[in-house]
């Protein structure tokens, strides 16, 4: 991509530009001497922008700490997010109205805001970039627009008039204005600083396609992000009757990120609630709040009283245990309203599946005869395969399992015993897909681009695959990967590395006195305030239960550095008030350190030391730091 010069285009002077502190701001940042108190001091003349930053910063804080000052604002957030934020925040006071009579300034940055906070929550989902820069970057991913719309008042109104179905405004742009509002939008990033990775995701966002970032990188997720972005605030200032249409490409885009139906559904409640605080505080007015998101999903999904033969599905269903049969076909015709046939294998099913046409499969996993794997890579082995549902049921939630079933082509599983929740929740996803095909058989390039997209639900699986769905953190087999590459990385270039296992005192106390429900919570706020304490290099996981495992990776560990960082996560959790409601409690946990030392042949002799030194801690009586290095225990507490 080539981002044109804004310097060199004629219009540049008649850009929307911010005024007053913002735009000293713009200029301070420009020198390379410029030190964060002098911004904070520019910053803090503005006393709304001040309020403003300082809410950011508090919206994304992790911490207990809440942020009061402008300086530890910047420090949160980073000086090049505070300014992109000022410029964003100085714009929209700036801009509220204009001359082009058909660009709907409110409108405009109603949209603006609810992609700048949609990102913001996919940041915390996705974790590609922190989240307040995410949210910068939707703030001013269409700011292009409204530099058309004030450069060209009277033109740009013409357009926005003239578009319609195959007349697209961005093709209008290119054909009258000679450019386009992604090209300037770039332009105008680059302007003020943003970094190029943005500037570049903002240019592709409606068409992710076209941009040429190879899969997973981080680009690519950034425009994929914001395209998602995009339809969410398209659907949020849709018109009601415009919004059910939205909701089945909505559902399947956030497949792609790893979010189920029910938890996209609070995803997006959750986005549009922020975004009507936030459209307050920055007096935007407001666009009419959606309903709640499942109520349209159950508005736009059969329901059981009027289930009619366009709304039914026909499911195939596979089960070799009879009673599993019965039950199942009952829950599925008599409860959920489906047309069901049934078989008792693979085989019988790959048979029938030819006669009837279903629309899902439903398949059990081990049967005689042929398998529910092998169904599956039969049938979508077979051209019309290819479309149809597949759901496994299984019966323990193995990981591996799930993983070799997403691979034979699966697109859902369930987990025996079945619980009727879920399985209408699956269901209802079924359901959504079929009619998207359907509406997309007509057009055979929207076809297409379904099915390229499919194959990043793949993203799905990973995030499942790695992460304690507890406190978010990696979880075991993650963290036994990076310990294993770390400690080939470490053999190779003959680079320091360390582990510390960290378990949590008198756990089982907490659970006993206040209840699981609260020791989940509690383990969660352990897990998030030891995660905040990381350095860069660190990777925490939850190694099971109340334990976790740190893999240390700096190029500069020497024991000292890796035992003041264990003696500062002790007495930061020592020192933690938990607050659930109106119970406080406090906790310590126990640590043992070890670090790579020449006899070590392999990384289980690593973390065995580590556990003994655990163990030696907690024998000391616990809230312990202990280091095993040459054979030896050492207690390394600097104080209490
Ligand atoms: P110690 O200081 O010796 O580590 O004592 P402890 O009570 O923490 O250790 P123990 O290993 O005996 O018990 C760990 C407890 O952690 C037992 C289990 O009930 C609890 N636990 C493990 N996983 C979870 C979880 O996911 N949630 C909750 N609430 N409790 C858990
Ligand atoms: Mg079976
Ligand atoms: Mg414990
Ligand atoms: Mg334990």
């Amino acid at each position: 991509m080539k981002i044109a010069d804004i310097n060199q285009l004629k219009i540049s002077t008649l850009l929307p530009s911010p005024k007053g502190v913002a735009l000293a701001l713009l200029e301070a940042c420009r020198r390379e001497d410029v030190s964060i108190h002098q911004i904070a001091k520019l910053i803090q003349t503005d006393p709304a922008l001040s309020g403003r930053l300082i809410q950011r910063a508090n919206t994304t804080n992790l911490t207990t700490r809440a942020i009061t000052s402008v300086l530890d604002a910047i420090s949160r957030v980073g000086l090049i997010v505070v300014k992109q934020l000022a410029m964003g925040f100085s714009l929209i006071d700036q801009y509220q109205q204009g001359p082009c009579k058909k660009f709907d300034y409110q409108e405009f940055w109603s949209h603006s805001l609810l992609m700048a906070i949609s990102m913001q929550e996919l940041g915390k989902s996705t974790r590609i970039s922190a989240p307040d820069e995410l949210f910068a970057c939707g703030l001013m991913t269409r700011i292009g627009c409204l530099a058309l719309a004030t450069i060209y008042p009277d033109k740009y109104a013409e357009l926005i008039e003239q578009q319609a179905p195959g007349k697209s405004l961005i093709g209008l742009e290119q054909q009258y204005l000679q450019t386009d509002h992604n090209e300037l939008t770039a332009a105008m990033l680059i302007n003020f600083g943003v970094p190029n990775i943005y500037a570049e995701s903002a240019y592709y966002h409606e068409a992710p396609g076209e941009s040429g970032f190879s899969e997973g990188s981080r680009p690519y997720q950034i425009v994929h992000l914001l395209y998602l972005a995009k339809q969410i605030a398209d659907f949020g200032l849709a018109k009601e009757s415009e919004r059910s249409k939205r909701i089945s490409e909505l559902m399947l885009l956030g497949g792609k990120i790893g979010l189920d139906t029910e938890s996209f559904g609070t995803f997006i409640d959750q986005v549009m609630q922020e975004w009507q605080l936030w459209g307050k505080m920055l007096k935007i007015s407001p666009a009419e709040l959606p309903p709640p998101f499942h109520k349209m999903m159950n508005a736009s999904a059969p329901r059981e009283e009027d289930v009619t033969d366009t709304s039914s599905l026909r499911i195939l269903l596979v089960e070799d245990d009879p009673s599993s049969l019965v039950l199942v076909e009952g829950l599925l015709s008599d409860i959920l309203g489906h047309t069901v046939f049934t078989a008792s294998n693979g085989q019988q099913a790959l048979s029938l599946s030819m006669e009837v046409l279903p629309h899902v499969v439903i398949t059990d996993w081990l049967m005689p005869v042929m398998s529910g794997l092998e169904l599956t890579q039969s049938l979508r082995a077979t051209e019309w395969g290819q479309n149809l549902y597949i759901i496994m049921l299984t019966s323990i939630e193995d990981e591996e399992e799930v993983i070799t079933a997403f691979d034979a082509g699966v697109d859902d599983y369930i987990t025996k015993p079945i619980n009727i929740r879920a399985f209408r929740a699956r269901l209802r996803a079924a359901w959504h897909y079929r009619k998207l095909q359907e509406s997309w058989e007509r057009d055979r390039e929207q076809l297409k681009r379904f099915a390229a997209e499919l194959a990043v639900t793949n993203r799905k699986l990973k995030h499942f695959a790695s992460t304690d769905v507890l406190t978010e953190l990696p979880n075991r087999r993650a963290g036994m990967e990076t310990l294993s590459e770390v400690w080939s990385i470490a053999n190779r270039s003959g680079q320091q590395m360390a582990v510390m296992l960290i378990d949590i005192d008198h756990f089982k106390k907490v659970n006993d006195t206040y209840g699981h429900a609260i020791g989940d919570k509690v383990l969660k706020e352990v897990a998030a305030s030891i995660r905040n304490t990381a350095r860069k290099g660190d990777t925490f996981c939850r190694m099971g239960g109340e334990e976790f495992l740190v893999v240390c990776q700096n190029g500069n560990i020497d024991t000292n550095s890796v035992i003041l960082f264990a003696e500062r996560l002790r007495q930061h959790v020592k020192k933690q008030q938990i607050d659930i409601d109106d119970i406080h409690i406090h906790t310590s946990i126990s640590i043992g350190v070890a670090i790579k030392e020449a006899s070590m042949r392999s990384e289980d002799h690593l973390v065995n030391a580590a556990d003994k030194a655990l163990y030696a801690a907690k024998n000391a009586g616990r809230n312990k730091v202990f280091l095993a290095i040459n054979n030896k225990l050492v207690c390394c507490n600097a104080s209490n």
